[in-house]
């Protein structure tokens, strides 16, 4: 018996081992036609995820390019225009340096390959016919990390939004946390993006947040500020930090670890955000409905305040 079992290991080991071989390279699976989704655990044909903006069958969401969710998914017609970052003064005051590379080199870097200022894309435009402002975080672009650089710019997005009096203000979500080679300067964003957020409310601006996958640490913190949050379904484990981490510090706990830890339906269960979304297709009709019950119930407050203070000036008069 022991013989068969050792034969079997061995066989397993040897498998393993070839598979590990054969395993392809980044670049190569970047190559490929296909991809294996790790919703279903089938291969995808590349083609056909592209044409349902990387929606699988079985609805687990790949990453996608901000441009795509703000012109195809986000604003009316497609149309949009960016809100720039500010001008670069000190990009890397710290002179960080990272196995050899300048952080510097690598942020430039990733300028190259998405086309962006910051790992934020902003623009403005019509969502379902209210002015808007959007926030588009893109893994793509060094995991997201947010830096003093993308505090400057989302600030620059809160700024145009209450200089124009926009009607809703959207963050869409998905960054590896504040940016470890900012440093402080990367810290101190959690109080400015705060600040930000409580002065596009006091101006009713209409403030939504939605969660994709992979988000953790200050970022997740800053996704507080929103007035609403929603999770996307097909977006598994939107906490970066997911189950296996959170296990792994609570040690002797680590069985009671819930089933579906960090998953959308965990997050709204456990109060973390208001609600899911079934998928990114949905994102805009939550976001428009939304609005437009909450302004029409401030247009009415504030017609009502008008109201009252005319008869308090009529009654003072008389
Ligand atoms: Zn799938």
């Amino acid at each position: 018996m022991n013989w068969i079992k050792s034969k079997i290991l061995s066989f397993v080991e040897k498998a393993k081992d070839k598979f590990q071989k054969v395993r392809p390279s980044k670049e190569d699976q970047d190559k490929s036609l296909w991809v294996n989704c790790p919703g279903c655990n089938n291969m995808q044909l590349k083609e056909d995820l592209k044409k349902n903006f990387n929606i699988c069958k079985c609805n687990f969401h790949f990453d996608l390019d901000p441009k795509i969710k703000f012109e195809h998914l986000l604003f009316d017609t497609g149309e949009w225009e960016t809100i720039s970052c500010p001008s670069w003064s000190n990009p890397d005051p710290l002179d960080f340096v990272v196995n050899g590379k300048k952080f510097i080199d690598k942020y430039k870097n990733y300028q190259k390959k998405t086309g962006q200022e910051s790992a934020l894309l902003i623009g403005h435009g019509k969502i379902g016919g209210l002015k808007a402002v959007a926030v588009g975080y893109n893994f793509a672009f060094g995991g997201s990390a947010f830096s003093q650089r993308e505090n400057e710019h989302f600030l620059a997005g809160a700024q145009f939004a209450l200089a124009n009096k926009v009607d809703i203000f959207v963050s869409i979500y998905q960054s590896g946390g504040k940016s470890v080679q900012g440093n402080l300067n990367s810290l101190k964003s959690m109080s400015t993006v705060q600040m930000a957020h409580s002065m596009l409310k006091q101006k009713n601006i209409v403030n939504i947040g939605i969660l994709e996958s992979k988000i953790t640490g200050g970022t997740f913190v800053d996704a507080f500020g929103n007035d609403f949050l929603f999770s996307i379904k097909g977006s598994t484990d939107n906490l970066f930090s997911g189950k296996r981490v959170s296990a792994s510090v609570r040690s002797s706990d680590s069985a009671q670890m819930p089933e579906d830890f960090g998953t959308s339906a965990f997050l709204a269960r456990s109060g973390m955000c208001d609600g899911t979304i079934n998928s990114r297709l949905g994102m805009k009709e939550k976001i428009v409905t939304l609005a437009k019950v909450l302004l029409k119930k401030s247009a009415a407050q504030d017609k009502n305040e008008s109201n009252v203070s005319v008869s308090q000036s009529i009654s003072s008069a008389s």
